[in-house]
């Protein structure tokens, strides 16, 4: 299973967009069917611009100009906290709008090479997501520890499993696991 296949929807409701972006510190008060479609077609932007500067291909048009317009459509402002931390104040806290041009703003310097870091493709070669990695000796190999890396250890203990010993157990397993 994909994390970014298109059969699979991560974010299905315009509620868990607003819960999305609140953990990333852009919490916003609601957010319309049509805000979610845009958010959608930002982040599949993104991921196209983000695979073809990975693989190094050039960058797709029309993945460009909506990451472009949703930049240039925002209204967020970086502000200081007295503490010293940066937070985004948004035009209003029903501006999804200006959410969405944070993270394009953030792909943007992302896809620019401006980041210390490297995008790379997930290995999992049922995810290819494109990740970036900020290890220090950029060989991340899975977009997510967690979810691919422990899904192809799985796979493959499932399957050493399989040539020693076919039981009734690990056949359970796989079923699980999938
Ligand atoms: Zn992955």
């Amino acid at each position: 299973m994909s994390d970014h296949s298109a059969a699979v929807e991560r974010i299905p409701t315009p509620q868990r967009l607003v819960d999305w972006l609140a953990v990333n510190g852009l919490a916003v008060d609601s957010c319309t069917p049509a805000q979610l479609d845009l958010a959608r077609e930002l982040r599949e932007s993104i991921h196209a611009a983000a695979t073809a500067t990975a693989i190094q291909d050039a960058l797709p048009a029309s993945a460009v100009q909506v990451i472009n317009k949703c930049s240039i459509e925002g209204r967020a402002a970086a502000v200081l906290t007295p503490e010293g931390d940066r937070r985004w104040r948004l035009s209003s806290a029903s501006c999804v709008e200006d959410a969405l041009s944070v993270i394009a703003a953030d792909a943007i310097s992302i896809i620019a090479g401006e980041r210390d870091g490297k995008l790379a493709l997930c290995a999992s070669p049922t995810c290819r997501a494109a990740f970036f990695d900020t290890s220090q000796s950029r060989t991340r190999k899975w977009c997510d520890m967690n979810t691919c890396g422990n899904r192809q250890k799985k796979a493959r203990f499932n399957a050493n499993q399989r040539k020693n010993a076919s039981s009734a157990f690990g056949s359970a397993q796989d079923l699980v696991d999938t």
